[in-house]
């Protein structure tokens, strides 16, 4: 996949407006501050395609970006402690509708920070797409942050939580782009067969 040619489609604020799949698609999930803009720019070589920081209460959209044939879907980030009821409303009807719909779900790539314990919010999208039959690896964020014993240390311990094979598991970083070989690798394994 050439990176290089990526751009942005468009951005959707209801799941019912999103047109049907036309190509392979890859869906990034995770709770909001969790690095998912920064991934995603990493990914694409991209400094600041992908807003990082989404400003709190701020509306999340689905946001598609397409790069040589494939679509990523910028999911709105999850478990901002100041959201009011109704903005979760939004998002859980938004999400729900979302993975509800007749697409192309190629790939799930479920964020989870690698410092902390995943939160009951990341155990249940979890939990969701594995009982849902979703293909979905989960990237541990943010790796930079821990010395590699501390890495291996907390891979173990949140695999063991959330119960996933080891080769679903991706330790990156996008600082210093640890893991982000293996996650294109994943992209071309679910997308281009
Ligand atoms: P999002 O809300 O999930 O899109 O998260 P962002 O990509 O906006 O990142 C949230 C914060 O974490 C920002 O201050 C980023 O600079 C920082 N961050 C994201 N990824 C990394 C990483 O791999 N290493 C480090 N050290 N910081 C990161």
């Amino acid at each position: 996949i050439n990176y290089n040619k990526v751009h942005f489609v468009a951005s959707y604020g209801k799941a019912s407006q999103i047109p049907p799949s036309t190509c392979p698609e890859v869906s990034f999930v995770g709770r909001s501050n969790v690095g998912k803009s920064s991934i995603m720019n990493k990914l694409f070589n991209r400094r600041s395609l992908v807003k990082v920081s989404s400003t709190p209460g701020k509306t999340a959209n689905v946001n598609f970006f397409e790069a040589d044939g494939v679509h990523f879907v910028d999911l709105p980030g999850y478990g901002f402690a100041q959201r009011s009821k109704a903005e979760r409303d939004r998002w859980a009807r938004l999400i729900g509708d979302f993975f509800d719909s007749e697409r192309s779900f190629n790939l799930v790539v479920s964020l989870v920070d690698i410092r902390h314990d995943p939160s009951k919010l990341d155990l249940q999208m979890i939990d969701f797409l594995r009982e849902n039959g979703f293909n979905f690896i989960v990237c541990l964020t943010k790796a930079d942050k821990l010395s590699k014993s501390q890495q291996a240390k907390q891979a173990a311990s949140i695999r063991k939580q959330i119960g996933v094979p080891a080769d679903r598991l991706i330790v990156t970083s996008s600082e210093s782009g640890l893991g982000i070989d293996k996650l294109k690798q994943a992209i071309v394994d679910f997308c281009l067969d």
